[in-house]
């Protein structure tokens, strides 16, 4: 079994950034993925999806993106043809086509053994993705099987559903997206709502993001936040990357005929059991996205900023009144259901007791327990842009500089 410093699972934007960024301290290593380089994306992305961050934060260690369009919105095909680029001017050494089925330390040096062989290493990064598996409620098991059920990572297009009704369960940014297309295609869409963020894509003529990202809520750190379990657990934006800058929100969604109902709490058969907690919900993201804007608001005038005037508020809560406590799928003829219901992580081939009861990895800023092993690309990794293509590259510079010091037989604090 050959030995080297470092083998990094993976070859998404984390292990692309890691592999980059240990070239650079000089640290020897090999990048596994079990398909080609954005792997993810090319084979769980539906047809339409663009980016929901702008081209400015498609930035990583050592390349960003250089088009002429830098408010624009990425297509997949578009980002694929990024990380393929990113992987050649890195000269990341991929072994692609090869799964991780193994990884042991039966004594000081780890094994990870493929399903092509195997490496012994001194160090490990595990950077198989925060969204590795769907994660689908217990109550889909309850749902009839003439129904057919299925998660975003299987969706490509209206199309390819069966006719009828389509009820998609969470108003994230997937479900949003979802919901917009399906019904936009000709079909009765039915969302249903848990809690939810929304903001407007552009606020004062600037994106969203830009502001965000001024105000340095993107990249505040695990130390900065109340609650890290609570900020770790928050819904993503509900957001869309078009070329018109449009909004996208349940409250744009009814508009256009999408009908709003609580939370699904179980399903028997036909039968949906609905929460009463539309209007609460609802009022809930309304109440935070006025926060979050007269923060913006608040920091204009503080700076003296040259902005547009505030756009009038639209809430959403007082339109989403009378949201039945069950839907009967058949009688509404809803013929399938979506589980646009976030995203898990399993890693069956990791024999290292660094797993919590929940079987997440136990970290703190992507250092497990088990000296030598990292994990990177999670939700608030160090930050709250840890999982997204601007803020990877953070936590992988950390990281690699441990690596670099543990070879060098220093350990950084
Ligand atoms: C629908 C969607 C839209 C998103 N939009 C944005 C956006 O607009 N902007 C943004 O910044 N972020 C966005 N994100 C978040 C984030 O950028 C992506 O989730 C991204 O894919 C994470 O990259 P990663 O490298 O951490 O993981 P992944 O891209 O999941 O890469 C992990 C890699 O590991 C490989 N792998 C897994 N297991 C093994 C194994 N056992 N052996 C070998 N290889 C293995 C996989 O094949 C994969 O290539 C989005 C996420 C989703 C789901």
């Amino acid at each position: 079994m050959p030995h080297i410093t470092t083998v990094v699972i993976g070859a998404g934007q984390a292990g692309l950034a890691m592999s980059y960024c240990l070239s650079e301290l000089l640290v020897d290593h090999v990048v596994i993925e079990r398909g080609k380089v954005a792997q993810r994306w090319r084979s769980q992305s539906w047809d339409s999806l663009t980016l929901l961050t702008p081209n400015w934060m498609t930035r990583l260690p050592g390349f960003q993106y250089d088009g002429d369009d830098p408010d624009g919105f990425m297509s997949v095909s578009d980002l694929i043809g990024f990380f393929d680029r990113y992987a050649a001017v890195s000269r990341a050494p991929i072994v692609s086509d090869t799964s991780v089925i193994r990884v042991v330390r039966p004594g000081e040096r780890f094994r990870v053994i493929t399903d092509r062989g195997g490496w012994s290493a001194d160090s490990v990064v595990i950077a198989t993705g925060y969204c590795d598996l769907p994660a689908v409620p217990s109550a889909s098991l309850g749902l009839s099987t003439s129904i057919a059920q299925l998660a975003p990572s299987n969706y490509r297009r209206p199309e390819q559903l069966p006719p009828g009704g389509v009820l998609i369960v969470g108003a994230s940014a997937t479900g949003v997206q979802l919901a917009d297309e399906i019904q936009q295609s000709g079909r009765q869409v039915t969302l249903a709502v848990g809690r939810h963020l929304r903001l407007p894509r552009t606020y004062r003529g600037r994106d969203i993001l830009w502001w965000l990202d001024r105000l340095g809520v993107l990249d505040k750190s695990v130390d900065a936040v109340h609650s890290i379990d609570v900020s770790r657990h928050q819904p993503s934006l509900q957001l869309v990357g078009r070329a018109d800058r449009s909004s996208l929100d349940v409250g744009i969604l009814q508009e256009h005929g999408v009908r709003l109902v609580g939370r699904v709490r179980d399903i028997s058969g036909y039968q949906v059991r609905l929460a009463d907690d539309l209007i609460a919900s609802t009022a809930a993201a309304d109440i935070k996205m006025a926060e979050i804007l007269s923060r913006i608001d608040r920091h204009i005038a503080a700076n003296e900023l040259a902005a547009d005037d505030p756009e009038p508020f639209r809430s959403t809560w007082p339109r989403t009144e009378n949201s039945p406590e069950r839907l009967d799928l058949k009688s509404e003829g809803i013929e399938t259901v979506i589980w646009a219901t976030g995203c898990r992580r399993a890693y069956p081939w990791l024999q290292i007791p660094v797993l919590d009861r929940r079987g997440e990895i136990v970290h703190d800023g992507g250092f497990t327990p088990a000296f030598g092993l990292y994990v990177l690309g999670m939700n608030f990794q160090r930050r709250r842009n840890s999982s997204f293509i601007d803020g990877v590259g953070g936590d992988a510079w950390k990281i690699a500089e441990q690596i670099a010091s543990s070879v060098a037989g220093v350990r950084v604090a």
